[in-house]
């Protein structure tokens, strides 16, 4: 069953008196519990792709059905309401408030939510349990290791129940060791169901996904499966 479909999607900017296409007719299917790393030179799209993909940004022209929405036919609150329900985003650079703690960031995206506060903290407790850092709740992530920041960040996607995980360059500012962790950490939320799209230049992370989409100039150039994901070394 796929939870992405792309047709003919087209992004473009006006520059200079000239359209430049930033992705070009992408033609795309991602099936729930897909494990997809987007790879392809700096400039090619992939962060482009991702924001659409996410929601963040619309298309230019062309389908994109996310789930059951279509959804260029959705108004700004209705795609913010999708984007805040369906995906989660994981930043390179982490992207957590540096003066709120650790429970209070993941608590974040539930701020629009009708529901009491009790709820909410109980559920970003869930979510830092489950990347292992609920004992970390009142700190701030300057009191905290690049890893342990990504996995507050990963707590902060996870805490509206998203079925997709989007992660921009997640292991981008991590050491070797911490990038496995942090892996393992995806494996886990994979097998336990999500689907997963990873934007990375780290030829090993690609290998260790189950599908490697490479943009070159806005175009899908290649799309290969790998059945059995490669071990990280
Ligand atoms: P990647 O993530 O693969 O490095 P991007 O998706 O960031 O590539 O960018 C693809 C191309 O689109 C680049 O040439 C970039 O300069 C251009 N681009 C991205 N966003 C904008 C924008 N808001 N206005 C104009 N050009 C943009
Ligand atoms: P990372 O490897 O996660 O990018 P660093 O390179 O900053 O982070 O740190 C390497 C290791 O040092 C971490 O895995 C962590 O165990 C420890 N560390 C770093 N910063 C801190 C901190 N502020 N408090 C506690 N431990 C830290």
């Amino acid at each position: 069953r796929n939870v992405i479909r792309l047709h003919q999607v087209n992004k473009s900017y006006l520059m200079a008196d000239e359209m430049f296409y930033a992705l070009r007719n992408i033609d795309l299917c991602i099936a729930e519990n897909d494990y997809v790393a987007i790879i392809g030179p700096s400039g090619s799209g992939k962060s482009t792709l991702m924001n659409v993909l996410g929601c963040l940004d619309t298309p230019t022209s062309g389908q994109y059905q996310l789930g059951e929405h279509d959804v260029a036919t959705l108004n700004e609150t209705e795609l913010a309401e999708l984007r805040n329900e369906a995906v989660g985003f994981i930043f390179q650079s982490f992207n957590l408030l540096p003066r709120a703690t650790v429970l209070a960031n993941v608590m974040q995206p539930l701020v629009y939510r009708l529901m009491p506060n009790k709820t909410r903290q109980a559920m970003a407790l869930e979510a830092l349990q489950r990347v292992g850092l609920a004992d970390k709740t009142g700190h701030l992530p300057n009191q905290l290791s690049g890893g342990q920041r990504q996995r507050v960040a990963i707590a902060r996607a996870l805490v509206t129940r998203p079925r997709i995980l989007l992660g921009d360059e997640p292991t981008g500012n991590l050491d070797s060791k911490t990038t496995k962790d942090i892996m393992a950490l995806f494996d886990q939320l994979h097998q336990e169901g999500h689907t997963i799209i990873l934007v990375t230049h780290e030829q090993d992370i690609a290998e260790h996904c189950q599908r490697v989409i490479r943009l070159v100039d806005g175009q899908v150039a290649e799309d290969i499966r790998n059945n059995q994901g490669a071990q990280l070394h």
